[in-house]
């Protein structure tokens, strides 16, 4: 199936492993330019999970001095609980999830997980513990398989095959020519975005991560493939933490809770059934989303 794990590969297994972790991490959250500074203090434990929680502690960040970007933002996700953030472009939603994956620390307030400090712990340990499903999400220019197995070093076969299956797209691989082995990316074939969505999903598989972070994991496609990966997701998400991120509010409506994020505050939560009542920012943009897609209908007919 995969020859991955053959001694002879390990060292330059290691190697991509290294090399494309960075570049995969970059790409997620367009930090190619900007310097990464979060260091862990020295003798660090590793965050410990029992029971995975977040929790926002009045946390205040900015990317340059001059400019807060979250304003004292607080918000609790218990054990279990899948909570959603929408808000205009530019709120500051993608800040939180690059915030709770540790790209940096906030200037004040405290990020925690289980009750654990983030950055009191290992930055390793926290990403472990996190996986995220970004908008685009970035395949290797290598096999259908490494594109799976990259979720966790030491990944088996079966692992992967287990992956394929939970994010539904094994019956899709099983057609391929060469399987698991098949090449994709510039160098092989082609795959469609919801092709591409199902794989970072059984990456994400792979890695198994009690908490998962969905940032706009649909909202590059068409919304019939929407649909589908969306009912991939919620099963996936069924026994974690999760966290998503928004643009299409149809999208989350059946969210725990929903958090409104304008300019860095917290504009309104609730459920979606209490944020319509409210007639709010939430409501105007559920409708005005209603209003687009009845226009689109329209067209299409
Ligand atoms: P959202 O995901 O809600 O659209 P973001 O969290 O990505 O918004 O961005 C919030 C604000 O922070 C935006 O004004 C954006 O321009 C700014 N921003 C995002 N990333 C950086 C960065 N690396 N350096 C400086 N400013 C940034
Ligand atoms: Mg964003």
């Amino acid at each position: 199936l995969m020859q991955l794990f053959r001694p002879l590969d390990m060292l330059g297994f290691v190697y991509r492993t290294v090399r494309q972790g960075l570049i995969d991490m970059a790409a997620m959250f367009q930090l190619m330019d900007s310097e990464v500074e979060v260091e862990d203090r020295p003798g660090a434990p590793a965050l410990a999970i029992r029971q995975p929680t977040i929790t926002f502690d009045n946390v205040v960040f900015g990317y340059d001095q001059d400019r807060t970007i979250l304003h004292g933002l607080s918000f609790h996700v218990p054990v279990g609980g899948h909570i959603a953030i929408v808000g205009p472009s530019g709120a500051g939603k993608s800040t939180i999830a690059r915030l709770l994956f540790r790209f940096y620390d906030p200037w004040s307030g405290r990020i925690l997980i289980d009750g654990q400090d983030i950055s009191e712990v290992t930055q390793a340990s926290v990403r472990a513990a996190i996986g995220i499903v970004p908008q685009d999400s970035v395949l290797f220019n290598d096999t259908v398989g490494y594109n799976i197995a990259y979720g966790r070093a030491g990944a088996t076969d079966e692992d992967v095959l287990a992956a394929a299956q939970g994010a539904a797209i094994l019956p899709f691989i099983e057609k391929l020519p060469q399987g698991f082995d098949t090449e994709v990316g510039e160098r092989g074939l082609k795959l469609s975005g919801g092709e591409k969505q199902r794989v970072a999903i059984a990456r994400t598989l792979v890695k198994n991560p009690p908490i998962l972070v969905l940032d706009e994991a649909t909202s590059a496609l068409d919304s019939r493939t929407e649909q589908d990966i969306l009912d991939t997701l919620h099963r996936v998400s069924e026994n974690r933490t999760s966290l998503s991120i928004a643009h299409r509010l149809s999208t989350i409506a059946d969210a725990d809770e929903i958090l409104v994020l304008n300019e860095g505050r917290m504009a309104e939560k609730g459920s979606h059934s209490a944020l319509l009542e409210r007639r709010g920012l939430y409501a105007d943009m559920w409708n005005r989303q209603q209003n687009e897609s009845g226009a689109e209908a329209e067209i299409a007919e």
